[in-house]
């Protein structure tokens, strides 16, 4: 029969040998938390652009402001508890901003400085997410018109004017009147951006003259 060794009882420490604790636990938590929260002001002004065809400013819905007054009072606040016990936010705001190219540190400041500035969603370029032209590479005019940018009204003029080749543009006429604008008929001209997988508005001549004219008043 085999006797169990029976190994001794260690004498059980009052304090932990390695006392991290729960100041850093908990000061990780915090910075989740604060991540979170600054997506969630990414969320609301996601929705007040689209809800809004992207005016952040007069007619944005009161409920939709309040939503967003409560994301950024929810970071401001997790920013006063960590702001002082971490070193290396930066870090952790561009890492994770990297991810969804969003410069978090910059939407962070935004947010302190509410409701002076609003906190635009920008991108790592310093352009606000939800104001790009189609092309992604700059802002558009503002956000009651086509919402193209200066170069793109120029060139998708310019390619649907000479039936020119572009790449960045394709040029055609459809018999389905869902996705032609209000002036086109079947023979009507139009120009929408070459992006596969997505299908974006289409404009015709009209559209793009009227743009032109309403942007030089
Ligand atoms: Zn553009
Ligand atoms: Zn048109």
């Amino acid at each position: 029969m085999q006797t169990r060794q029976i190994t001794p009882l260690k004498r059980i420490p009052k304090q932990p040998t390695r006392p991290i604790s729960s100041v850093h636990i908990n000061v990780d938590a915090l910075v989740q938390d604060l991540l979170l929260a600054l997506k969630d002001v990414v969320a609301c002004q996601s929705m007040i652009a689209t809800n809004n065809n992207g005016r952040h400013t007069n007619k944005t819905n009161e409920l939709e402001l309040q939503k967003l007054r409560i994301a950024v009072n929810k970071v401001v606040s997790l920013h006063r508890r960590v702001k002082d016990r971490i070193t290396g936010l930066d870090e952790n705001l561009e890492e994770a901003g990297a991810k969804i190219d969003i410069d978090l540190k910059q939407l962070l400041n935004d947010c302190l400085r509410f409701p002076e500035v609003f906190p635009y969603v920008k991108n790592e370029q310093g352009l606000r997410k939800f104001f790009l032209c189609y092309c992604g590479e700059k802002e558009s005019f503002d956000q009651h018109g086509l919402r193209l940018c200066s170069s793109c009204l120029e060139d998708t003029l310019e390619c649907l004017k000479e039936k020119k080749k572009d790449k960045r543009f394709i040029l055609y006429s459809t018999y389905s009147a869902e996705v032609r604008c209000r002036h086109a008929d079947f023979k009507t001209l139009l120009v929408t951006f070459n992006k596969p997988g997505y299908w974006l508005p289409s404009w015709c001549q009209t559209c793009l003259i009227q743009e032109k004219q309403r942007l030089s008043k």
